[in-house]
């Protein structure tokens, strides 16, 4: 500190997820005076508990349905195939530590002061690091979320995600509450590697908020697959009977179960951070309120990632954090878009999905929408249940501008993160159509969907 710099740091990042590290990272290389700190580990919930070690678990139990399937083209001496879960243990954590090593190895690399302990507000511009107080011209809160618990009595007999990863052997009897990103996910992955899994969730289809026709075939999918599900349900209480889990729903029926999970969603970190002590506003659900730049009320202090709780999703929060990076230090102001974000859920098979749902579009106008269900050539040979393919297109009616694409399919989200260029850019139906396909793929389906299966959206074009 001098008197021509009255601070430690030019930027204080509180956590090192994948917001934090990135803005960390990229405002130390453009010369910043960067301090960092992270309590619990490097890369945050994706590296360590979320993206990383479950789509590891995602692919292992792939194999086995590759395994099971291999038959149908003719290989043998499969048809027993067993998995071993304490190896896939072993290589999913060494990968792991791998990439959270790289992180924290980054940071110093670039120069960053890297912090592994909690961080505490003790003033607007000052932050407590166990026995030290360190001061910032600007500080930026990336502390992520948290899974969420339902207040019901024996909710702690349930695990979260976190706990998923800490299991030392299969469970058998798997009950998972909850119908989103990790509900779904969990449910197919455990399922693929051999656990008898029922999931639970009060709505009447899984995925809120993506295409109504991908949620049901979402739905359609994993109980073809072999999954109990349960729509319409919600737990009211968790009971220990000897080694079992009873789980009772509002509805009365009662699920037996060696685990139960939570998959009931996420909250914001901010508990224990004494955001009272710089006066920081948070909204509703502890999310911290920020302005399109990020900035709160307090306008040196920032929030960024799932602490905000706009899009809760890895790629965003790494984005945001570089567009402030470059804002603040890299003398190029910029904001990451909002609009479009592409979408995964790594179910078996997998779904994804870019722009707006029929439902949405046809809430703001006439729009095309062309449709194509299919089983996948390999399935054909194969007749495993569960495997069809649905692919959607949303188009503007006049413009034939593509609103929305939305997959459940294999390779569902390798082949929509192309596709997302093309609907980020305004790309039409007609620049679709003049696209020559890739023979013999599904992908070729996007550029070869000739007539639209419905219109939909009169009525809004009418209301306006
Ligand atoms: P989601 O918000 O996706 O889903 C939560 C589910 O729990 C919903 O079905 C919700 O029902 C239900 N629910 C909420 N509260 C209760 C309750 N008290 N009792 C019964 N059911 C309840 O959260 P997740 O936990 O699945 O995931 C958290 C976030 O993590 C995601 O939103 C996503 O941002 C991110 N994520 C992303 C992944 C990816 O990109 N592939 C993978 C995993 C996580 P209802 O719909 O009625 O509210």
């Amino acid at each position: 500190m001098s008197a021509s710099h009255p601070y430690d740091f030019d930027l204080f990042v509180i956590g090192g997820g994948s917001a934090g590290v990135r803005l960390a990272r990229i405002s130390a290389t453009h010369g910043a005076k960067v301090g960092i700190a992270e309590a619990r580990f490097w890369g945050g919930t994706c590296v360590n508990v979320g993206c990383v070690p479950k789509k590891i678990m995602v692919q292992a139990a792939e194999y086995g349905a590759w395994a099971e399937d291999a038959a149908a083209f003719g290989w043998k001496n499969l048809d027993k195939p067993e998995h071993d879960w304490p190896t896939l243990v072993r290589v999913r954590d060494m990968e792991v530590a791998r990439l959270s090593g790289i992180y924290s190895r980054m940071l110093a690399g670039v120069g960053a002061e890297v912090f592994e302990c909690y961080a505490q507000f003790v003033g607007p511009h000052e932050v407590r690091l166990g026995e030290r107080v360190v001061s910032a011209a600007r500080i930026v809160i990336a502390v992520g979320g948290t899974p969420v618990r339902p207040e019901i009595p024996g909710a702690d007999l349930a695990l979260i995600s976190d706990d998923l990863f800490t299991l030392k052997e299969r469970p058998r009897r798997v009950l998972i509450v909850g119908g989103g990103y990790i509900g779904c996910e969990f449910s197919a992955l455990l399922h693929g590697l051999g656990s008898e899994v029922t999931l639970a969730f009060r709505q009447s289809l899984p995925l809120r908020g993506f295409d109504h026709e991908i949620r049901e075939m979402a739905a359609e999918s994993l109980a073809a697959d072999g999954i109990t599900v349960l729509p319409g349900e919600t737990p009211v209480a968790i009971t220990l009977e000897g080694e079992t889990r009873v789980t009772r729903m509002a509805s009365g029926r009662v699920v037996e179960s060696d685990i139960v999970l939570f998959a009931t969603g996420r909250k914001p970190a901010t508990r224990g951070l004494n955001l009272d002590a710089a006066g920081i506003n948070c909204r509703e659900g502890a999310a911290i309120a920020v302005d399109d730049d990020h900035a709160t009320n307090i306008p040196h202090i920032y929030a960024i990632g799932d602490v905000t709780d706009r899009v809760n999703l890895t790629p965003m929060a790494t984005a945001v954090g570089h567009a402030m990076a470059d804002s603040f230090f890299g003398l190029k102001p910029r904001r990451a878009s909002y609009e479009n974000v592409p979408k995964a859920v790594f179910t078996a098979p997998p779904i994804a999905s870019v722009g707006l749902s029929e439902e949405e579009a046809a809430l703001r106008g006439p729009a095309e929408i062309y449709t194509t269900r299919f089983t996948p050539m390999r399935h054909t040979i194969t007749r495993r249940a569960g495997r069809k393919t649905l692919m959607k297109l949303v188009v503007e009616a006049g413009t034939g501008v593509i609103l929305g694409a939305h997959m459940m399919g294999e390779d569902a989200p390798e082949m929509m993160q192309g596709v997302a260029v093309a609907v980020v850019n305004g790309l039409t139906k007609a620049q679709f159509d003049a696209t020559i396909g890739i023979h013999p793929t599904a992908a070729e389906e996007w550029v070869t969907m000739r007539v639209a299966t419905r219109r939909v959206g009169e009525g809004a074009a009418k209301a306006a």
